[in-house]
């Protein structure tokens, strides 16, 4: 028997009516389920893709810097500058592609967050949970700012694949 997910209703967050642009993570664990959660939500090839490691934590790296560990700064040295590379793909998915919603799609156990926090940041779910809220809020105050015409949701995929709002 295949098994099911569960997913946000339409009502909660409301059906885009143009293309997306998705930002995710790079999770290997949760590409099909991701993928699963689009195509279900009736997005084939009508979403443009950007993965970061992390997804909305390095989106709001400036805001946010004294959170992040140091000498994860220092080793992958261009986290600084991931902002405003999302945010040009932000512009450019708007520009080329007429995008009218962003989905924010953060998730579980995300080993970007334990790597580049500073240590006792991710010390367990709960703590986790409220992270991936306030960096995805983050990030949508920042979209909205720019490109205030979008509409951003913010969603969180359990390891099981199962989708939630944030
Ligand atoms: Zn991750």
């Amino acid at each position: 028997m295949k098994d099911s997910k569960l997913y946000p209703s339409y009502e909660e967050y409301g059906q885009p009516k143009k293309n997306v642009l998705v930002i995710s993570c790079i999770d290997l664990r949760l590409t099909d389920n991701l993928l699963e959660f689009l195509h279900f939500d009736n997005l084939i090839n009508r979403y443009d893709h950007v993965a970061m490691a992390g997804a909305s934590l390095c989106g709001s790296y400036k805001k946010n810097q004294d959170k992040f560990h140091p000498e994860a700064v220092k080793k992958y040295k261009s986290i600084p500058h991931w902002e405003n590379a999302l945010m040009d793909h932000v512009q450019i998915a708007y520009d080329l592609h007429d995008i009218g919603d962003i989905y924010i799609v953060e998730h579980e156990d995300c080993g970007a967050y334990k790597k580049f926090l500073k240590q006792g940041e991710v010390k367990d779910r709960k703590k986790e949970m409220h992270l991936h809220k306030k960096y995805a809020d983050d990030l949508t105050e920042k979209i909205r700012a720019k490109l205030p015409a979008l509409n951003v949701h913010s969603f969180i995929l359990d390891l099981r694949g199962n989708v939630r709002m944030l």
